[in-house]
């Protein structure tokens, strides 16, 4: 090479390295928000999922984000369609805070489970759109994995002790550490059969509840299972809210020596002030809040490190944006969080919390949920749980993407008694808190 050529050979490096490097430092053009819209879908099964698909400026350009509400599904569509969405358009989806306090105060009374799941519907899709844009999964915008994958808790029942040992085994078989053991529903081990107590004239004569049945019946069924499998499984168990006051501290009492992993809300969230007295005297750990709507209803358990792990849901708390911050708050104080997934839950609102997970030093454990061969069409890209830890699928945003005309070939089924939960009650006729 003669001295002309060699510097040619310099002149042409630099300049298109100059060229990539003002590529990648040119910036985005801006964006507006065009258009948005609902998706409801039963998605081939029993679902009442609720999907908001917002449009941008830029052709292509979109984000989904999950409204799930199984049991005020036709308040949280209405409130999206008629509040949410006409405050969206012309808005910059880039400013994901700013309409995120913008929508939680537009509505002047605010958090709940309409407002949030709403919010959270916004909020999850302006994360997938600002993934996308980024060409990054959104857990590379939250910070970068902390983790490898996400590990999970699975659900394991049985309607006597043998066949909750073998739920339990067979959980572990399919590779999860943590296994949630229940005696039948929520509630079981504590119902009193039809026709058998002392009832009321008139009153009901099929199952009901009855709290010191459970304490002793549940704490015999784990103290077994433990006993049968020893210390390897992680045990959890949910009581559902379905205990109040000293019966929720005698509860996790009987529970100490048993290690477990995490007993969840043993006491509804009215009655919170109790798990200061739960802590007094046994170290069970506290799993809470699976029906959380309020900060203030986490925030004080967690700053006075009165519970060990945070359930909420992503949708129920509004979304990505409120679940780092929550998790932000828990990794000061020690506390881990365990976001819910029900059954009736959505595989966006499940990657949403996959994202916040991976990228969390507070994380602790996921809750499980599995979806059919249907659903999984209807929402290609959906998170995949293997051996017990959920993985996504990797592309920019969420991750997953929704097939409009697969969605509309499956609408909800008719609602049942206005879609509410079903509740139990006492021998008396009282009704208890799920
Ligand atoms: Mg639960």
């Amino acid at each position: 090479m003669n001295r002309r050529d060699l510097l040619k050979g310099f002149a042409v490096v630099p300049a298109a390295a100059a060229q990539q490097y003002e590529a990648r430092t040119r910036g985005l053009a801006p964006l507006t928000i065009k258009s948005a819209k609902v998706i409801t879908t039963s998605a081939g099964g029993n679902y009442r999922w609720i999907f908001l698909k917002i449009m941008t400026s830029e052709d292509g350009l979109y984000g989904i984000g999950s409204a799930n509400n199984n049991y005020q599904a036709y308040a949280v569509v209405e409130a999206l369609d008629k509040h949410l969405i006409p405050f969206l358009i012309g808005k910059n989806p880039d400013q994901i805070e700013d309409l995120w306090q913008s929508g939680h105060l537009r509505t002047y009374w605010r958090n709940g489970p309409v407002n949030n799941c709403v919010l959270s519907a916004m909020d999850m899709a302006l994360w997938d759109i600002k993934g996308k844009r980024a060409g990054m999964p959104v857990y590379e915008l939250l910070g970068g994995k902390v983790r490898d994958a996400v590990p999970c808790y699975d659900h394991a029942a049985g309607n006597d002790v043998e066949a909750a040992v073998a739920a339990v085994q067979k959980s572990m078989a399919n590779g999860y550490r943590h296994v949630r053991v229940q005696f039948g529903a929520y509630g079981g081990g504590g119902f009193i059969p039809a026709g058998q107590a002392s009832r009321p004239e008139g009153g009901s004569t099929g199952r009901v509840f009855d709290e010191e049945v459970y304490v002793d019946t549940v704490a015999r069924m784990l103290e077994q299972v433990r006993a049968k499998l020893g210390p390897e499984p992680k045990l959890c168990h949910d009581v559902h809210s379905h205990l109040t006051g000293m019966n929720a501290v005698e509860f996790c009492r009987r529970l100490q020596p048993l290690q477990m992993y995490f007993v969840e809300d043993v006491l509804a969230p009215e009655q919170i002030d109790w798990y200061a007295h739960i802590r007094r005297i046994c170290t069970t750990p506290q799993a809470v809040g699976e029906v959380f709507t309020h900060p203030y209803e986490y925030v004080p358990l967690i700053t006075g490190r009165l519970i060990d792990f945070v359930r909420c849901r992503v949708a129920a708390i509004g979304g990505i944006t409120p679940a780092k911050r929550l998790a932000g708050l828990c990794d000061y104080f020690g506390v881990k969080t365990a976001f819910q997934e029900g059954g009736e839950n959505d595989p966006v609102n499940q990657m949403a919390a996959y994202h916040v997970d991976i990228s969390s030093p507070a994380f602790g454990i996921q809750e499980e949920n599995g979806f059919p061969a249907a659903a999984r069409e209807v929402l290609p890209g959906c998170g995949e749980i293997r051996k017990g830890y959920l993985y996504g699928s990797g592309r920019p945003g969420l991750g997953l993407d929704i097939n409009e005309t697969l969605a509309a070939k499956y609408p909800w089924k008719p609602v049942q008694r206005g879609g509410m939960y079903g509740l139990d009650r006492t021998v008396d006729g009282a009704v208890v808190r799920p």
